[in-house]
């Protein structure tokens, strides 16, 4: 398999090449050449792969179809190695919970339960996999890395603890000081690992981004330092977020002929967009359903064909703080499938019209309506008073508490529901990581799982810092050797 740029650049380069970088040089995204092809035999073939062997093995399957510069015995021992019960909480890693109203035959809605991993949300998945791929191949190559990230709270953590304690990696993760949650900041900052350093720097979000862009764009510095990242356009964290889709495909169906639809609390198009590649190989999806809350860039695409990103003061802080977006980084892929693989026109949009404009019009174009045809798109939005409506409602109805993104998720799926299609919404999070939502909703606590049991007690190591380029290079520098 050879992956390309969704802006034409002539190169084509193999998995590992792509798995540490970024961007391709043109600034496109990577896309494999082609969606490898499964039929009714496959499906079932994988089907009973993950019935008899499990997630590891699936995703051992479905990996080794887009990566073949990885013997498979190192493949297939990585994805052992990162899928288990130890790290997932459950036997399935991935399992299904029905909300079933009582009396009714059918669940009205599934979970799919993907935030039991050690930082409590979806990013885990893809994370705890890329960390094992990282040192695989660092070590391969006898190299090493030292990744560089802006935080505002999930996908810092999920980095960190995948990350910890490996060979060949150092992590630098910057958060604005005192904006994240209690229990994200005793998360990431109780780590105590030699390999990780928390920056806590004075300003917000966009501060600890633009300090990032300005470190990366002294070249020679990034060359010096071997400075990667780990965002959420990696080709690698999407792959892996395939699998699940087919975890969750086969426990809501009994036979390949069933159609299952998902609902995805969406910020930055990665979780749905690797819903739309497993659509692209096959898998029976029949809708899938993108829930935005108050920042409905993604919503008002798939309503009205047009894409007009927001300005850092138009985007608002809501109670689903991890799909507040300005712009969807990953959506550059999926535009470049509707528009079947036109690299001209998706340049000429992403790479000059966005930034000119700051939008883009496809309503016109004939390509468009394939999105919610062909493509099974739908979209709503949700907003803070129907977040809490929400986890109000799930939690009497069914008894189960949900999360503020999950909440978002639920809210768009009971619009789209079709008795004759099961809905699987996506869990990315657990409660216990906003919980003063949880609290103004149901006058409650969440319940909090035993291992995270006092730990904003726990010692931390975290280095406060002024926003200055300066300063966090020396920084970096002197925790290099
Ligand atoms: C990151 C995140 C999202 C958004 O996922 P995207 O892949 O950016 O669309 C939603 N919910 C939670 C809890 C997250 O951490």
């Amino acid at each position: 398999m050879r992956y390309l740029s969704t802006r034409g650049h002539a190169d084509r380069k193999q998995f590992c090449e792509i798995l540490l970088e970024g961007l391709a040089p043109d600034g496109g995204l990577y896309l494999p050449e082609s969606y490898p092809q499964l039929d009714d035999l496959a499906l079932t073939r994988l089907r009973e792969i993950w019935q008899s062997q499990g997630y590891a093995a699936l995703a051992f399957e479905i990996l080794s179809l887009y990566i073949d510069d990885i013997p498979a015995a190192d493949l297939r021992a990585l994805c052992l190695k990162t899928y288990t019960s130890e790290v997932f909480g459950t036997k399935e890693i991935v399992p299904l919970k029905p909300l079933q109203t009582a009396g009714q035959k059918q669940p009205d809605l599934y979970l799919e339960a993907l935030s039991n991993g050690p930082t409590l949300a979806f990013k885990d998945m893809a994370m705890q996999l890329l960390g094992n791929l990282f040192e695989y191949e660092l070590a391969r190559r006898g190299e090493e890395l030292n990744i560089l990230g802006a935080t505002s709270g999930d996908t810092g953590s999920a980095a960190e603890y995948a990350m910890r304690g490996k060979k060949g990696v150092r992590v630098f993760m910057t958060s604005p000081h005192g904006r994240m949650s209690p229990f994200q900041q005793a998360q990431m900052f109780s780590l105590l690992d030699e390999n990780i350093h928390n920056i806590a720097l004075d300003g917000v979000f966009d501060d600890c981004q633009d300090i990032v862009k300005a470190v990366s764009n002294d070249l020679a510095f990034k060359r010096h330092y071997k400075i990667g990242t780990v965002n959420s356009i990696n080709w690698a964290r999407l792959l892996a977020q395939v699998v699940y889709y087919f975890a969750g495909y086969f426990q809501a169906s009994q036979a390949n002929s069933q159609k299952v639809s998902f609902t995805v609390p969406s910020g930055n198009f990665g979780n749905v967009c690797a819903g739309h590649v497993a659509r692209m190989m096959g898998l029976p999806i029949d809708r899938l359903v993108v829930a935005t809350n108050e920042n409905d860039v993604l919503d008002e695409f798939f309503r009205t064909g047009i894409y007009r990103v927001r300005t850092t003061a138009n985007t608002l802080e809501t109670s689903s703080p991890s799909m507040d977006i300005s712009k969807a980084s990953n959506f550059e892929r999926f535009v470049f499938d509707l528009l079947e693989r036109d690299a001209v026109k998706t340049k000429a949009i992403f790479g000059e019209d966005l930034s000119r404009t700051g939008f883009f019009d496809l309503s016109t174009d004939a390509r468009f309506p394939k999105a919610a045809g062909f493509y099974g798109f739908e979209s709503g939005r949700s907003t803070h008073a129907d977040r809490l409506k929400t986890i109000q409602q799930v939690f009497a109805q069914y008894g189960v508490m949900i999360d503020t993104h999950t909440a978002d998720g639920v809210k768009v799926a009971l619009a789209y529901r079709n008795p004759a299609v099961p809905m699987v919404v996506l869990e990315t999070a657990l409660p216990i990581k906003f919980a003063s939502t949880i609290v103004e909703a149901l006058g409650r606590q969440p319940d909090r799982p035993a291992q995270f049991e006092g730990i904003e007690l726990l010692p931390k190591r975290v280095q406060v810092m002024k926003a200055d380029v300066d300063l966090i290079k020396a920084f970096i520098s002197q925790h290099c050797d």
